[in-house]
């Protein structure tokens, strides 16, 4: 198993002088673009431009603003490429920063949107007609997990800022699993790995032996795997399974849609797997220590990266929701049982005596 190791070292240089990263040629006609997200730490998305008999095809886009389509141009330019010649956008996930300029893309280019059908289907929901439905989902998935009253109204509506960072657009192909994408010259296999989002996908070139990861392995930060209005079921255990699945693909290169280029995607899945595997853990200790907590108290109770006052608005809406996908796995695992409604209260259903 290769270890891990850092290979966009431009990037992760950028990175550490809070500077912006080339465009860079990663492998003979493929392309990395960064491409600014205002007001994120994350700071900017990685489009791949791959290029093709008769123009080239874009994998994810960015959010809808002009800064980020001014990049996206640049990047385009610099690989001797206009706007114009796009002819398709392969999107990772309906999230904004990649998802976001696809309509506008399409608009100037004539190019064929391709998203993953659980995706495409969250699509007049997410950023259409259905925002009202989702909204009253949003706020009661919250009163069950127990937000109090002062801070509902605020977290129900913490994505609707982003909305205006995305340009309402159907796809007109539809990624389905394990099936090759239609791209003049490039044998390349879409993966279904949903987690991060239902219907989140990996693109892999088994030939160059390249993964093209979107936010489903990122080299340094855990994505977030959320129970939310659009995200029911169990996420969690898809985002596991998904990675077994990508494990076991003979992979050289990782290219991800944030942070930087690495090798070592199995120690890297590893790593991820074990932080899983703690948290859940970790929030079995807090049942035990307080039975009766609902997913709120739990989230509270849980260790974040930084200070819960400083979490604010949509981030604390992540957090919620990734308490809550923690409690699903273990509720499925035996390790966690609910009561009521209204909010839900969640016990361990292993008690402490008991366990090994
Ligand atoms: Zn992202």
């Amino acid at each position: 198993m290769t270890a891990f190791e850092v290979t966009g070292l431009a990037q992760e240089r950028a990175w550490h002088a809070d500077a912006f990263p080339p465009v860079e040629q990663v492998r003979p006609g493929l392309w990395s673009i960064p491409v600014p997200i205002p007001k994120n730490p994350l700071r900017y998305v990685l489009v791949y431009a791959l290029e093709l008999d008769d123009g080239v095809a874009v994998i994810d886009t960015g959010w809808n603003t002009d800064e980020a389509w001014t990049a996206l141009e640049g990047g385009l330019h610099h690989a001797g490429y206009a706007i114009a010649d796009v002819r398709a956008a392969l999107i990772t996930h309906i999230h904004p920063d990649h998802y976001g300029l696809a309509g506008r893309l399409r608009d100037a280019s004539g190019a064929w949107v391709a998203l993953h059908p659980a995706d495409a289907q969250l699509v007049p929901a997410r950023y259409g007609i259905g925002i009202d439905r989702l909204l009253q989902e949003m706020r009661a998935l919250l009163v069950q997990c127990g937000v109090p009253a002062e801070v509902l109204e605020e977290l129900t509506a913490a994505s609707m800022g982003i909305r205006e960072f995305v340009a309402l657009a159907q796809p007109d192909v539809l990624l389905e699993d394990r099936a090759r994408v239609d791209i003049s010259g490039w044998d390349l296999m879409t993966v279904h790995t949903p987690g991060h989002s239902p219907g989140h996908v990996c693109f892999y070139d088994r030939k160059r032996r390249l993964l093209i990861s979107g936010d489903h392995v990122l080299p340094r930060i855990s994505p977030n795997i959320s129970v939310h209005a659009q995200q029911t079921g169990n996420p969690l255990a898809e985002f596991l399974d998904a990675l077994a699945t990508v494990r076991a693909l003979d992979v050289d290169e990782v290219l991800p849609a944030h942070e930087w280029r690495f090798r070592g995607l199995q120690a890297r899945i590893d790593e991820l797997v074990a932080h899983h595997t703690h948290r859940l853990r970790e929030t079995e200790d807090v049942l035990r220590k307080d039975p009766g907590v609902t997913c709120w108290d739990a989230t509270l109770r849980l260790s974040w990266s930084r200070e819960w006052a400083q979490i604010k608005g949509f981030m604390r809406r992540a957090a919620i929701g990734e308490t809550l996908a923690h409690l699903v796995l273990l509720e499925r695992d035996g390790r966690a049982r609910r009561e009521g409604r209204d909010p839900v209260r969640w016990y361990a259903a292993v008690p402490a005596q008991v366990r090994g």
